[in-house]
């Protein structure tokens, strides 16, 4: 029932022109995410659980209902257009939602459906009656708290006594004030100062403390600390959960100091692999030729949708403009756009109004847009030595084993050294790369 047609853009690396590396940082990246994902992220794996006692049973839910929720709040979240709970959800909904509560520490891939369980188990334990702040969100930045405060906001749609404050930059209380809404969202500055320098609000009447993006907060000079001070002056039975789209070691790290004995609730990223694609390399003598490669596949390439990929920004924008100059329609994405520019442009994309997106390595993990059939690699991805970079090779064809799902993947060969890397890419996932000839595109099945 869910349309998956989502784009992840991972926090990769694309090589400039000097062939610098340069980066999305992951606040970014995590930001991108949110604003291009329309549904839920597909994961067949199984979660993983750890408790202090793994003898007591553990409750796990496959209805909204099950949960006891306000009507008003079950409402919101059916008009959110939810129909079951996530994989993630129905094991941490009802440790969140329990008496008395516990604490939780979930870690799954950014789309697994994360913020919108805290955000209900947030919204479910608020006193509307009692006119003080009771839920406390820290976020890594600005924007990312502005998402999560509108997800509570449609969430709540159906509540108007649970009120909820921002606690961001640009947010200004004149001194002694007092505040009266029962949630806040911010940032670990912001709220710091709020809650402990002006004494806005007793943050030890907070009864919820939500850690969110984990991963990316211990990566933000200074917000680690800031997230311990805060945390000191909560009580200890303050119900604490954390979250975080990433699996390293630090984060764990830190989510032990954090969260006392927590159920934790991992969800590994699914494994992406080249079965069901179609693997081709065409032989060209040199660009030009790959050039001709492409707008004699044009045709083919806009059947469905396809992406180019290039190895520098210098090419991928070389392309786009020569291209477009022979009349064919095509998008551009690469790292120097903005965060509003990468967004409109991937959103035209994927509404379909571009068939053709040509992109650097800025997109190359786990691209997922539904309808892209044919992706082709204008660049074969090398590593800084030149050889095959099998990994990156595997970001940009690979999919997510979901049903069904055909795709084309098509390497342009111009040298003695890509036809190596070729053939790297081929012995390294022992899987045939067929040669194509691009004059006669109705060889592509
Ligand atoms: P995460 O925090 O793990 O990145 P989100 O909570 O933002 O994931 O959810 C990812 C996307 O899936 C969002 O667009 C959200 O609206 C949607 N979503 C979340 N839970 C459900 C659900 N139970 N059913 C359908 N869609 C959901």
């Amino acid at each position: 029932t869910n349309q998956i047609s989502q784009i992840q853009v991972s926090s990769a690396t694309e090589t400039t022109e000097e062939g610098k590396k340069d980066e999305l940082s992951p606040a970014e990246t995590s930001l991108l995410q949110k604003i291009i994902r329309k549904g839920l992220v597909e994961n067949k794996n199984d979660l993983e659980i750890q408790r202090k006692d793994p003898t007591s049973p553990l409750h796990s839910v496959k209805t909204f209902e099950a949960l006891n929720l306000r009507p008003n709040l079950l409402k919101g979240v059916y008009d959110m257009g939810f129909n079951a709970p996530s994989k993630i959800q129905e094991t941490a909904l009802p440790t969140l939602l329990a008496e008395p509560p516990q604490n939780l520490i979930a870690q799954s891939q950014s789309g697994t459906g994360k913020t919108a369980a805290f955000v209900l188990a947030m919204l479910s334990r608020v006193d509307a009656s009692k006119k003080h702040p009771q839920v406390l969100c820290l976020s890594p930045t600005y924007e990312l708290a502005i998402q999560t405060g509108e997800v509570a906001a449609k969430m709540a749609r159906f509540c108007p006594e649970i009120e909820l404050r921002f606690a961001v930059r640009g947010e200004n209380l004149t001194e002694g004030t007092k505040l009266s809404e029962h949630v806040i969202i911010g940032t670990p500055g912001k709220v710091l100062d709020w809650g402990i320098k002006f004494r806005m609000f007793d943050l030890s009447k907070i009864n919820v403390f939500v850690l969110d993006e984990a991963d990316v907060m211990i990566d933000t000079q200074g917000h680690q600390d800031q997230c311990l001070k805060i945390h000191k002056s909560l009580r200890p039975n303050c119900q604490m959960m954390l979250f975080s789209a990433t699996y390293e070691q630090k984060v764990m790290d830190f989510a032990e100091i954090i969260i006392k004995n927590p159920l934790i609730i991992r969800l590994k990223r699914e494994e992406e692999s080249l079965d069901n694609i179609k693997q081709y390399y065409v032989k060209c003598s040199n660009e030009k030729q790959k050039y001709n490669a492409v707008t004699n596949i044009y045709g083919t390439l806009t059947v469905g949708q396809a992406i180019i990929f290039c190895q520098t920004r210098k090419s991928a924008a070389w392309l786009a403009e020569k291209m477009s100059k022979d009349g064919h329609a095509v998008a551009l994405l690469s790292g120097e756009l903005s965060v509003e520019q990468r967004i409109a442009v991937l959103d035209r994309y994927r509404s379909g109004k571009e068939k053709v997106l040509i992109t650097t390595n800025v997109l190359s993990r786990g691209i997922d847009v539904e309808q892209v059939t044919i992706v082709v690699n204008f660049d074969l991805p090398v590593n800084v030595h030149g050889d095959a970079d099998c990994e990156t090779y595997l970001h940009r064809i690979g999919r997510t084993g979901r049903f069904g799902k055909h795709g084309i993947a098509i390497n342009l060969v111009d040298s003695n050294q890509s036809q190596r890397v070729c053939e790297d890419i081929e012995r390294h996932f022992n899987k045939k790369i067929m040669l194509l000839n691009a004059e006669d595109s109705e060889e592509i099945e």
